[in-house]
């Protein structure tokens, strides 16, 4: 329990000082949402609901970080319009670079898995495939908290190349773990210059109207586009909302 409110504190304070250097026309984080096993599949690029997110809500989501260069971009622009975001990490990634990972569970954003190595894991045998999910947890809940556990400490959880199977997504959802979609996305992984990630990303928010969107942090354009992008959120009056874990505890706070 000291071990919890001291990481509770030190969240905290450094949410505290995040906010301190918030520029006063930031675009800041608008909500909290809790998420829980009662919604089991979230995003309608694959599956058939989503978040309850009202029009005009973002829900910012990166994958497969963190990276040398590029996150620490990511973070930078994150923290001048004091927005909170969702990493989903490589087990691998974060074991190589664990002071990235730090950063983003102490600068206040969400932390989340996204397997070791990044296998389609469709391709696997499902227990072979539960175990790369499980490695990829365990990695990641070391270098954040020193300790693993059966359960994550953050049960989300995307599949790479959103390569699902059914079985597998019975799997998650009998352990309580929340699988992410997305509502829309930047197509990052596509040759294109930073400007028009950017244009296309702003259409795509325009058409969808809200939603969770879905980047990646390894990314050497849409790190430079997201500055522009967060700016673009401002102006056109779309606010961030930040999902975290739905705890029994976190409600006293
Ligand atoms: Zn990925």
């Amino acid at each position: 329990m000291l071990r919890w409110v001291a990481t509770a504190l030190s969240l905290a304070l450094a949410g505290h000082a995040a906010v301190a250097e918030c520029p006063a026309d930031a675009l800041g984080t608008s909500r909290v949402l809790e998420v829980d096993a009662t919604t089991p599949r979230v995003g309608l690029k694959h599956f058939a609901s989503t978040l309850p997110l009202a029009a005009k809500e973002v829900v910012l989501t990166f994958d497969d970080g963190p990276s040398p260069g590029t996150t620490t971009r990511v973070l930078d622009a994150l923290a001048r319009e004091c927005v909170k975001a969702t990493f989903f990490l490589l087990g691998q990634n974060a074991a190589a670079h664990p002071e990235l990972a730090r950063r983003e569970l102490a600068e206040g954003h969400t932390v989340a898995h996204h397997t070791f190595a990044h296998p389609p894991l469709d391709r696997l045998p499902a227990d072979a495939a539960q175990a790369e999910i499980d490695r990829g947890m365990a990695a990641v809940d070391t270098v954040l908290y020193g300790s693993t556990a059966a359960a994550p400490r953050t049960p989300f959880f995307r599949f790479p190349g959103f390569a699902s199977t059914p079985e597998l997504l019975a799997r998650l959802e009998a352990r309580g773990i929340v699988v992410f979609g997305a509502d829309f996305w930047a197509s990052d992984w596509n040759q294109m210059t930073s400007a028009e990630e950017l244009r296309l990303t702003l259409a795509r928010l325009t058409e969808s109207g809200r939603g969770i969107v879905l980047f990646h942090d390894t990314k050497a354009r849409t790190a430079a586009m997201l500055p522009g992008f967060l700016r673009a959120l401002k102006a056109g009056g779309y606010r961030i909302v930040h999902v975290v874990p739905a705890r029994p505890h976190s409600t006293g706070l």
